[in-house]
């Protein structure tokens, strides 16, 4: 029992490695804002998205590896908790200051808006997590090689 407590616990990978807490923590809020804006998470110059939604396999500026990312259903479920939540309280709003609107504008409005805006931020929310799993050096992302500044 007592040679438990003296197991290392895994990194992000998976791996047990002590030089892992060794290296120098990534600040996580500019890989994030970085990431959100299509940018590389390290440099901040190249771009994150080669297509709508394809990750570039490396940074054209700095050549951080980006193939690493496993982003799979996160993008999605973000878009949706965050679009479902903003245009359902405008649709609530909207009763408490146009209770009279026609049921027409309504079936307009709210479908074309929640279209508009999960296209338009889904690239951006997939972008934010692969600079969050780049930032905690999840998955491939826990490199030796130096990060860019
Ligand atoms: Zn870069």
């Amino acid at each position: 029992m007592a040679e438990a407590a003296d197991t290392p616990l895994p990194t992000h990978g998976g791996a047990f490695s002590a030089a892992a807490d060794e290296r120098p923590k990534r600040n996580v809020w500019p890989a994030l804002r970085r990431g959100f804006a299509g940018r590389c998470p390290c440099c901040g110059k190249g771009a994150l998205l080669r297509s709508y939604l394809k990750v570039c396999d490396r940074c054209a500026v700095c050549g951080t590896e980006l193939f690493h990312q496993r982003a799979d259903d996160a993008p999605p479920y973000v878009t949706v908790l965050v679009v479902g939540h903003s245009v359902g309280a405008l649709m609530l709003l909207t009763e408490e200051v146009a209770p009279n609107l026609p049921i027409l504008y309504h079936a307009l409005i709210w479908p074309s808006l929640t279209l508009v805006l999960c296209l338009a931020l889904l690239p951006a929310f997939k972008g934010a997590l692969v600079g969050y799993q780049w930032a905690l050096r999840m998955h491939g992302f826990d490199t030796e090689a130096p990060d860019c500044s």
